[in-house]
């Protein structure tokens, strides 16, 4: 036996922001990896042990693994008898470690065992701390490739393997992890004990979990599994309504799927500091507090329903991803957009009174918004480095991807879909799967070539734009004509039909379409016209007609709005469209063609005044997702269209269109009002007194607010958000010191965010510096701080202050980011609207650079050349359509 010394390589001292990690040589499989951990909680340390089984493939003098701020104290490997220390060489650049032999290793089983030691870091990723005012968590964030940072591993999710946790801890604690917990033994020493958790299913290294403090659990079950919601213990009375919805999800999921849950239990964490909003670890989802812990009875609708469906796309996770993992990052997709369509269908199912539907219109135009970028990349892209693939995790990945799922689920009968879906999970349980492994197995399921429609919109970048021109065509009569039995036939008369005419190209947010190298999708077209039962056309080449029976007084080319394109009417048809829109659409399709409607302004395909007439045309349409639909355009015309001269008639516009519905919805919730009121409520708030500037809701909104202050369960917790911010626009630095004064008496996550939410809409130079001031301050939780300062910068009127005091306290606010935050606050420059503070951003990211967030940079600054671009061509439109159109809701007009 060689004598074992005492050795301690330093892998990084410093956070690796850019490192090149490149894929671990092949040659060599992990099977089993037992790994014990102790982590001290007071000096933010950990010492580790991992026994690594591992088949060796061909011989080899070196095992390559994945390693990252971590020091090793002793490597070596074992094949039968024969143990040999090994020297790690470090590849600080690559986050790996290559552990020599002196003697080669044979092809066969091995085991490596190594000791090593690292830093519980206030990074949120990795094993790192967390903090409550009371005391220290430790707790982890593996995706996408930090599994590396708290122990040597195959960090690459093809790599499964099984693994046996051991987790010593400080007595008092207790500790959270992906198996179940099998042994609870005293020491070692009189002031720990030893927690030993059951072995895992075979599963990637990203999705390994441990939590360690004092939580505290509530316990149920659904369908035999044990379900667990988690906390710090200040948390338990909110636990309630979090554990009864996850047991609602794992029943609706194992109908659904056909395959019970695979994990044996389910716990779900509320950890005090979480990057994220949520990480589906298997058997073990990890969370960040607000989207878990809510009041049941008093919380808004919107908290509810939050709750619910970060669950559903959490616990489809552990299907979609944990069981069947894609092959790499490049097809996260595979993951996300699976999880993100999948999590609206218990909610459809179970809480129709959510109206999900109509979400999942909203998530497809998020998606249609940043896939018109320049800057967009296909669903599937390369990703090699951690910041590639840690730029990956976008609308595209999730909302994209979700809307093509849909629309391909439309079109094959989502009866059909569920079988794909289901043939293809069982294919690859416990397994990885590409892309193409999923729409073959569509295919196969559907008769239908599914193949044929999901490649061009997976792997090429960018939306189509269906340009849509209807006629009415009645041909002449045929004339009389000799039939071969001689007999004289009357004249035919022709039925008359409606031609569609459909031309697709890409579309691109600043107009200029014809530039587009792509190749036609294979998009099914879904039409609406007249009293016609509606019915999909695929539309694979450039132009197609297509014929309706009977001339229809109308046609809508995007019937259910499940289609993935954006669609630009003829302007007579879009004017025949918008008169039939509330009586002949669905309120789906309604909030589709208004979504639609407000790209096409921006782009400059369309007059501001098309969709002004359709928001007129709409003015009476109480569905909340139409009103939720018109705030966005609504308030960036108020942002960067209105000039000085028309800012009063804008707002009297907007005041008559919206106070006739506000005088029928009232200030108070009537008794057993649905919770679709409640909702709308807040939009016309937010549109009378947010944008409009209507004196009686910002008194309304300004007493509501001081009322939510001193006891917020007072105010209907729906509209609390949005009265908030409403009182805090026009609010002075008194009321400034009322809602931080607040802040630390919220008791529930909800209330303390809205509070929080509201504090970006103070504006002037001192209450804008103040609240930077505190986001960068120990006052402000590390997930939180890069958040606010991107919410308040986020806010055209704060960018005079708040973009120069971020420049110039810069260092400040760096210490405060985190994985995907820094990015965030790049992504806030977006609502910039001028050349000057365009150039000036570019270059002050270019100089300071910012992880993951290169091509979010390239995004923001195409957003700000679009926005100025909208400008140049709207402005005087928006004039002219004011002159012809003066509001009558003048501010003394009651
Ligand atoms: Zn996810």
């Amino acid at each position: 036996m060689a004598p074992l010394r005492k050795l301690v390589w330093i892998l990084f001292i410093i956070v690796p922001a850019f490192a090149a990690a490149q894929r671990l040589p092949e040659g060599v499989v992990p099977q089993h990896y037992d790994l014990t951990f102790t982590p001290d909680l007071q000096k933010a340390t950990f010492t580790g042990e991992a026994i690594i089984q591992v088949q060796v493939v061909r011989p080899a003098s070196a095992v390559t693994l994945n390693a990252a701020e971590l020091e090793i104290q002793e490597a070596s490997i074992t094949q039968g008898e024969k143990t040999q220390q090994a020297q790690p060489g470090f590849q600080p650049e690559k986050e790996q470690v290559t552990l020599a032999v002196a003697s080669a290793l044979e092809p066969g089983p091995a085991d490596i065992r190594i000791k090593f030691s690292g830093v519980l870091n206030d990074k949120l990723r990795g094993f790192y701390l967390a903090k409550t005012r009371l005391r220290n968590y430790a707790t982890t964030q593996f995706e996408a490739t930090d599994a590396r940072r708290a122990f040597p591993s195959f960090d690459e999710p093809a790599l499964k393997a099984t693994f046996d946790i051991t987790l010593i801890v400080a007595k008092a604690d207790t500790a959270i992890s992906n198996g179940r917990l099998m042994a609870d033994v005293s020491g070692p020493g009189a002031d720990r004990h030893t927690l030993k958790f059951s072995t895992t299913s075979k599963m990637s290294t990203y999705l390994v979990a441990m939590a360690v403090g004092d939580f505290e659990c509530s316990e149920g079950s659904a369908d035999n599994v044990p379900i667990r919601v988690c906390g710090t213990p200040d948390k338990k009375p909110l636990q309630a309504a979090a554990l009864r919805y996850a047991g609602e999800i794992l029943k609706y999921y194992n109908q659904y799927y056909g395959m019970a849950y695979p994990f044996g239990k389910l716990d779900v964490v509320g950890v005090p500091d979480f990057e994220a909003g949520a990480m589906e670890n298997t058997g073990a989802i990890f969370y960040r507090e607000s989207l878990l812990f809510i009041d049941d009875n008093n919380s808004s609708v919107h908290a509810h329903q939050e709750v619910f469906e970060v669950l559903a796309h959490e616990m489809a996770h552990q299907w979609f991803g944990d069981l069947v993992t894609m092959k790499w990052w490049d097809n996260v997709w595979l993951n996300e957009g699976f999880a993100t369509w999948m999590a609206l269908k218990p909610s459809q199912a179970l809480h129709p009174e959510w109206n999900a539907t109509l979400d999942a219109v909203k998530e497809t135009d998020r998606a249609l918004s940043l896939d018109a970028l320049r800057n967009t990349h296909p669903i599937r892209a390369k990703a090699e480095s951690p910041e590639e693939i840690n730029e990956m995790f976008d609308a595209i990945s999730y909302e994209k991807a979700a809307a093509v799922l849909r629309m391909v689920e439309a079109y094959v009968s989502p009866e059909v879909f569920r079988r794909g879906v289901n043939a293809y999970l069982r294919k690859f349980a416990y397994s990885n799967a590409t892309a193409e492994d999923f729409w073959n197995a569509l295919t196969l399921a559907s008769g239908r070539r599914v193949d044929n429609i999901m490649p061009a919109f997976v792997n090429q970048p960018g939306e189509p734009l269906v340009l849509v021109k209807a006629a009415c065509v009645t041909p002449p009569p045929q004339p009389a004509t000799k039939s071969k039995r001689r007999r004289f036939r009357r004249p035919v008369q022709a039925h008359p039909k409606t031609e569609i005419t459909l031309t697709q190209q890409r579309f691109f947010s600043d107009g200029h379409s014809g530039s587009s190298p792509n190749s036609p999708w294979v998009i099914p077209v879904c039409i609406k016209a007249g009293d016609n039962k509606p019915f999909c056309q695929l539309l694979g080449e450039r132009q197609q007609v297509v014929p309706v029976v009977g001339c229809s007084p109308w046609a809508f080319t995007n019937a259910g709005a499940v289609g993935y394109y954006r669609t630009q009417y003829d302007a007579d048809d879009l004017k025949k469209l918008s008169a039939a829109a509330l009586a002949g659409l669905s309120t789906a399709e309604r909030v589709s063609l208004v979504n639609d409607e407000s790209a096409l302004i921006r782009s400059g395909q369309e007059k501001i005044g098309s969709f002004l007439d359709l928001v007129s045309a709409l003015s009476s349409d109480q569905e909340r997702a139409v009103v939720e639909s018109f705030v966005p355009p609504l308030r960036l015309i108020d942002d960067h269209l209105v000039t000085e001269a028309n800012r009063e008639a804008y707002h009297a516009w907007i005041r008559a269109t919206f106070r006739p519905m506000m005088e029928k919805v009232k200030w108070t919730p009537a008794a057993g009002e649905s919770e679709e009121t409640h909702t709308l409520r807040a939009l016309l708030v937010k549109l009378l007194g947010g944008v409009a500037e209507d004196p009686d809701a910002i008194r309304e909104s300004t007493r509501l607010a001081r009322q939510f202050l001193q006891n917020p369960n007072s105010v209907d917790a729906s509209l609390a958000r949005t009265v908030l911010e409403v009182a805090a626009r026009y609010g002075d630095a008194a009321l400034l010191d009322e809602y931080l004064a607040a802040m630390p008496r919220m008791t529930a996550p909800e209330q303390f965010y809205n509070v929080s939410a509201a504090l970006k809409e103070f504006r002037g130079q001192q209450p804008v510096e103040r609240v930077l001031q505190l986001a960068v301050s120990p006052e402000v939780r590390n997930q939180d701080a890069a958040r606010l300062v991107s919410d308040v910068l986020h806010n055209p009127a704060n960018q005079n202050s708040a973009w120069p005091w971020i420049k110039a306290h810069w260092p400040e606010v760096e210490k405060q980011i985190t994985v995907s935050s820094g990015a965030e606050i790049i992504a806030a420059t977006e609502s910039e609207c001028d050349a000057g503070t365009r150039d000036d951003v570019r270059q002050f990211f270019t100089e300071h650079k910012v992880p993951s967030s290169e091509r979010t940079l390239r995004q923001s600054v195409e957003r700000i050349n679009s926005c100025i671009s909208y400008r140049d061509r709207q402005q005087n439109n928006l004039a002219a359509w004011l002159d012809q159109h003066p509001g009558n809701g003048s501010v003394g007009n009651r």
